[in-house]
């Protein structure tokens, strides 16, 4: 295996000029065009990296431009390697072009550096190197590469349903080292419910919240009220209860313009919600004790079920296993006027638990607060066990590769892994390593990318032998 990190090494220089190109092209999803389901930047990424593959003299086939890939070696299984070219948009806050592909002091800088070229145009190369050392292997290996996993996911699902092949084994260089192996189940919750009629002081509209996936930082409840006493005695009640419980509120709106009240909180994302403060449950606990009214007396009773509980709880949810740790949920968009409100949940539970009978529950107590429920989306967990052989391989390769332990992870948030059959996530980021994924000036240290190709280009070997 010396000879492989050595022959990569020796193909560095063209590996990163490579990169270097696809990072060029601003891979961002845009409307489609023919042959170009994601859009035209996208279809030029997935067009350069299989010119690079057949120069390369490796196998290339495409689906629809949803799915490209390239092949080596023989037999009737597959191993597959799962990466994307796509990117999020590069967003502000760069202080070097983000589709320059600069390296500065020992870092190549660009949208997709880690998240996914890096390793995609990486895992290229290093077919590209165990073909040229014509290694022996059992099975093919494939580099599948994705054009939609940052807005919506729908390319690996064509592919499989266009009878692309699935793998024996895969693993998706578009996570953590050492191993991700388990990732929770997600249930994405809709709950509506009326409001009571108010007597005196109305509730116009609330609104918190950008994303179901995210804690609201902020909430926004707009009050009617009947006359400019009525409503500058509210908001002293509003303040004094606010700052007696450390709360920052803003309120807007004077004489007999309509009451704005907003509140800040602390965003997190959806799947670690105990670390952040949700404004919407904050506000809607505020009203109920300041707002004499029955409306929001029932906004309080429902956002208490989930306030100061991140684990639910309060709802009969809090369930934790060994392999993926405690069970969250976010309260994430909340909408509500007049008569009518809802809420949108967030649901991570462990590799293990029962999902029916966690829906079960939920719908029990949805029921008894009269809340119409609606599942909007289900995503099983995903697990494979330290004693699977996918995992075994995984480790003894990352063993011998960095001399660090093997320890699995698991993770609350989803990783491109569950769109392929018996696949995990494995790299690129290393432990301890900063977190540069989605953010400004995202790189990828030059020892870092080689480290990496070096390791995929050993897995792709062990699980092809
Ligand atoms: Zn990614």
């Amino acid at each position: 295996m010396k000879t492989l990190d050595r022959k990569l090494q020796e193909l560095f220089p063209e590996i990163l000029s490579s990169l270097q190109a696809s990072i060029r092209i601003p891979s961002v999803r845009s409307a489609a065009e023919e042959g170009a389901p994601f859009g035209r930047e996208v279809g030029r990424a997935l067009d350069h990296a299989l010119c690079e593959a057949r120069r390369l003299g490796l196998r290339t086939g495409e689906c629809d431009g949803y799915v490209g890939w390239a092949e080596i070696g023989d037999g009737d299984e597959m191993v597959a390697v799962l990466a994307h070219l796509d990117v999020v948009p590069a967003g502000d806050g760069w202080s070097l072009p983000p589709y320059g592909a600069e390296v500065r002091e020992g870092r190549l800088y660009g949208r997709g550096a880690m998240d996914d070229k890096g390793p995609a145009i990486g895992a290229l190369w290093a077919l590209h190197a165990i073909r040229s050392l014509a290694l022996p292997l059992h099975r093919r290996i494939r580099l599948i590469l994705g054009t939609n996993e940052e807005s919506g996911m729908a390319d690996i699902p064509h592919y499989l349903q266009a009878g692309g092949e699935s793998p024996r084994f895969g693993f998706t260089p578009d996570g953590d080292f050492p191993i991700v192996a388990a990732e929770k189940g997600q249930l994405h919750i809709d709950l509506r419910g009326a409001l009571p009629l108010p007597r005196q002081i109305g509730l116009k509209k609330l609104t918190a919240g950008t994303a179901i996936n995210v804690v609201p930082d902020e909430a926004v409840a707009i009050l009617s009220c009947p006359d400019e006493t009525a409503a500058a005695k509210l908001g002293r009640v509003l303040n004094e209860d606010a700052s007696a419980r450390g709360i920052s509120l803003a309120l807007r709106g004077s004489g007999a313009e309509p009451l704005e009240v907003s509140l800040r909180g602390r965003s997190a994302h959806g799947s670690t919600p105990e670390r952040g403060v949700n404004a919407a449950l904050l506000l809607m606990d505020l009203l109920g004790e300041t707002v004499d009214e029955s409306w929001a007396c029932r906004l309080k009773e429902v956002g208490s079920a989930f306030l100061d509980a991140p684990e639910g709880r309060k709802l009969g949810l809090a369930i934790s296993d060994a392999p993926s740790g405690a069970l969250t949920c976010n309260v994430g968009l909340i909408e509500g006027g007049e008569s009518s409100f809802r809420m949108g949940l967030d649901i991570r539970h462990p590799v293990t638990a029962d999902a029916e009978e966690l829906l079960t529950r939920l719908r029990g107590w949805a029921q008894g607060e009269s809340l119409h429920m609606e599942l909007l989306r289900r995503k099983p967990p995903l697990w494979m066990p330290q004693e699977s052989e996918l995992i075994r391989r995984l480790q003894k390769v990352y063993r011998e590769k960095t001399g660090q332990e093997p320890s699995l992870l698991s993770m609350g948030g989803g990783t491109y892994a569950k769109a392929l059959p018996n696949t995990v996530a494995f790299g690129p980021r290393f432990p301890g390593d900063p977190d540069v994924v989605h953010k400004a000036d995202e790189y990828i240290s030059l020892d870092s990318l080689l480290r990496t190709v070096q390791i995929m280009a050993a897995a792709m070997v062990e699980l092809a032998s």
